[in-house]
């Protein structure tokens, strides 16, 4: 299995177009050492030829043009990318679709609640019809949720239900149903290797817990350092926990549970602009380094 991480930043990436915060306003002076990175995406394949997308971030046509096989390869029109399969309906991990009218029908998977979202609500779905199409496949993570890509026949892939939050227009933001929020889980059938990527996740149930004891390599949300952060800024009281996200510090926080985890390769993605792990000169930094655990950055490549 060969995954990619398209995009590490979380929504609004890194630096935010109009955040002038120590991150974002220290990476355009170059006051601090740090990346730039684009909105939450991973790319996965059996043999690097077809690509599943794990989220289409609004930057997708940046990251199909820093990735090569991603690109048609032959003819006037192509494409690398198979299928997308979002995690949830956000705003950032489903308006990258929009941006790929131009070609075949999409073929996308997601749960029903999601297919609910982005045919009414945030019509991304019905929009297409008039485009490209999307072909729709269903996810149950109730009835096992496991699935197959046609075009990468030699990986297969399970939708694990996630605890996290609906986006903000949705009717479920506050009244949280099954299939909200999915992780993902891929097996290489030819090395018997697997991959989980829980990029959105405010809790970690047993299930998820025993799904990322038994891989290879976890990723899973770095999006907030500390439960306060983005209030620390003065701008907003929206807490980490309070919009579907695990803090990496603290007690119970995501470093506490990735350190229990002897098995897998730990990498915390995506990472939110007021984060002071972006910052590679920090101390909060040097704390995730020394634990063991690795921050993603845009390009980050993983063979299993
Ligand atoms: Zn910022």
């Amino acid at each position: 299995m060969l995954a990619r991480i398209l995009g590490s930043g979380a929504a609004g990436a890194f630096p935010q177009w109009n955040c002038n915060c120590r991150n974002c306003g220290g990476l355009r002076r170059a006051a601090i050492k740090a990346r730039a990175r684009t909105q939450s995406s991973l790319a996965v394949s059996d043999r690097g030829r077809h690509w599943v997308l794990f989220n289409a971030s609004p930057d997708i046509r940046v990251q199909i043009e820093s990735f090569a096989p991603l690109q048609p390869q032959e003819g006037v029109r192509g494409t690398g990318v198979a299928a997308i399969v979002p995690v949830d309906a956000q705003m950032h991990n489903v308006i990258g679709m929009l941006m790929l009218r131009e070609g075949k029908a999409l073929e996308v998977y997601t749960t029903e609640v999601v297919r609910e979202e982005l045919t009414s609500r945030f019509p991304v779905f019905t929009l297409l019809s008039r485009y490209c199409g999307v072909n729709w496949h269903q996810l149950d993570p109730a009835s096992g949720g496991g699935f197959t890509v046609p075009e990468c026949a030699g990986l297969r892939f399970t939708a694990v239900a996630v605890q996290s939050k609906a986006p903000p227009y949705s009717p479920h933001r506050h009244d949280p149903h099954p299939g909200d929020t999915i992780a993902l889980w891929v097996e290489d059938l030819g090395t018997g290797r697997s991959l989980l990527f829980a990029p959105a996740c405010g809790q970690v149930s047993p299930e998820l817990l025993s799904v990322m004891e038994r891989s290879d390599c976890v990723m899973v949300d770095g999006t907030f350092w500390e439960n306060e952060e983005m209030a620390a800024t003065g701008l907003t009281d929206k807490q980490a926990r309070a919009i579907g996200h695990l803090p990496q510090a603290g007690p119970g926080g995501m470093l506490g549970i990735l350190a229990e985890l002897k098995k897998p390769r730990k990498i915390l993605t995506p990472i939110n602009n007021t984060n002071p792990i972006l910052d590679e000169a920090s101390p909060e930094r040097r704390q995730v380094e020394e634990s063991g655990v690795e921050v993603a950055y845009d390009g980050l490549e993983i063979v299993l």
